[in-house]
């Protein structure tokens, strides 16, 4: 895949970039292993004040940053701010929170274990690898960098091929911020020359927020060489509907929780598991509704849903809606790429899915619905876990026994309860089998890239 920022709303090349050669890899790291080394004798407020100074720059130039997510991968303009303000927000949220997450907790009785005092220390481990995707260009990468930083580590990020802008733009944010040179370095690199990197003995641990294809890759060679490795990878999330729910609230936050970044969510709901009493009257609504979207500019404020990122990514989507018609399937709304330049698809609805069709199983990355009829919340939690995935969920119900029969039911990393999942730094982000491991965000997230060092004193 060449390093290229293309306009998805038009399909047009705007800059093509020259990967970064060995020499230029090599210096890099180097950057980062000096700046991880400095950091580590840093102390916390400096970190924070740093952190807090580059959001301030973030904060500066929202519009500008905006934009280039919106050039880049064709997210509207508005969800483009949206992503700028929550990258500002988690930046400040560890510039007052990693001293916290991190305090020394001292062993409360340290004679039951023969010493004068013990306690847990936790410190940096040095160098972190981050592989990330295109779809929440700067978030995804935010809620990496801002706790490994303010943690004392530094990091090293192999962005997705089609977002270099965004990457070249965190590579600068963290220095002009007041950070060390190298705290922060992007590698623009294809993915084939990531297993060196993870070989390289200067990293000593890897992030990836991708595909499971490319999770597989990454954590089999990151085992290989004992590094810790945290995955981030697809979903496939259900949206429960059960009898008791606001029907009106509940589809209007489906369309939104289904649309939301054209369709390119990880957490987004793609599964719709709606009682039978509730069936015709919520998918009449949610169809409504979809219908209603704006598809078109996501430069225009008045745009609801804009392309795909890429024309790949348009394709599979093709292929998955192609292929639950052609065994069966209804299509309530949309079904198909409208005509013109650029990558879009109208937002679609599909009923009367079969085991057999790949979308039962697979992550639609694109505005696809699936809806499916069940007889009771035991069969909705059953549809919802039948997938490999377990990324996060969200349930519709007034019922507090529906509730919390859900709340302990559903194979999930999160449960959003009459409402859509969202993630932010107060919350744990992250899932369960072949969504992942590991969790981002709030303290754990801080952890995950630190040695918890235990101190005991005769
Ligand atoms: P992707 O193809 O896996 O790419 C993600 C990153 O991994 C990119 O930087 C890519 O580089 C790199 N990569 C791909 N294959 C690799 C390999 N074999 N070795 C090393 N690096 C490799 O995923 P995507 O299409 O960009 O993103 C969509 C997927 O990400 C969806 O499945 C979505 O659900 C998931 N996602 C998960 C989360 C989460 O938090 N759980 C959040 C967002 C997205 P290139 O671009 O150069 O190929």
């Amino acid at each position: 895949m060449p390093i290229a920022t293309i306009n998805p709303t038009t399909g047009e090349t705007v800059e093509q970039f020259e990967p970064h050669d060995a020499a230029e890899v090599e210096r890099r790291l180097t950057q980062a292993a000096t700046a991880a080394a400095a950091l580590k004798h840093t102390t916390y407020a400096q970190r924070a004040a740093w952190m807090r100074s580059a959001a301030d720059v973030l904060e500066g130039e929202a519009h500008q940053a905006a934009a280039m997510l919106t050039l880049e991968m064709g997210k509207t303009l508005v969800a483009a701010r949206g992503e700028v303000d929550k990258c500002v927000h988690a930046m400040r949220f560890y510039a007052d929170n990693a001293q916290k997450f991190l305090a020394d907790s001292p062993v409360d009785d340290p004679s039951a274990i023969g010493a004068s005092s013990a306690r847990l220390v936790w410190q940096p481990i040095g160098v972190v690898l981050a592989v990330m995707p295109w779809n929440f260009p700067l978030w995804q990468v935010m809620r990496f960098a801002a706790p490994a930083l303010t943690a004392g580590n530094s990091g090293v990020l192999k962005h997705a091929s089609n977002v270099p802008r965004a990457a070249l733009y965190l590579d600068t944010l963290f220095e002009r911020g007041g950070f060390p040179v190298g705290s922060f370095r992007a590698l623009l690199i294809p993915s084939a020359d990531v297993e060196n990197v993870i070989k390289d003995p200067r990293i000593r641990a890897v992030t990836l927020t991708g595909s499971e294809p490319a999770g597989r890759s990454v954590a089999g060679t990151a085992g290989q060489q004992v590094k810790k490795t945290v995955l981030e990878l697809g979903g496939s999330d259900p949206f429960i509907v059960m009898p008791s729910a606001d029907l009106d609230a509940a589809s209007t936050t489906a369309v939104r929780a289904r649309m939301q970044n054209n369709g390119q969510s990880c957490v987004a709901a793609k599964r719709f598991i709606v009682h039978t009493d509730v069936y015709d009257d919520f998918v009449q609504r949610f169809v409504a509704k979809v219908g209603k979207l704006v598809v078109g500019d996501p430069m225009q404020d008045s745009t609801d849903v804009g392309p795909l990122a890429t024309e790949g990514g348009r394709r599979d989507i093709e292929v998955l809606v192609d292929d639950a018609r052609d065994k069966g399937a209804q299509v309530l709304a949309g079904g198909s790429a409208p005509d013109g330049p650029g990558w879009f698809y109208t937002p679609t609805v599909l009923a009367g899915l079969t085991d057999d069709m790949r979308i039962v199983q697979e992550e639609a990355f694109g505005p696809v619905a699936s809806v499916y009829r069940v007889a009771d919340r035991e069969e909705a939690a059953r549809v919802a876990n039948q997938t490999t995935f377990g990324l996060s969920s969200a349930v519709w119900s007034e019922d507090d026994e529906d509730q919390e029969y859900f709340v302990q039911e559903l194979q999930a990393g999160g449960v959003f309860l009459n409402g859509m999942t969202v993630s932010s730094p107060e919350l744990a982000f992250g899932g369960v089998k072949n969504s992942g491991y590991g969790r981002e965000l709030t303290f754990a997230g801080i952890r995950e890239f630190c040695n918890l060092k235990s101190v005991w004193k005769a």
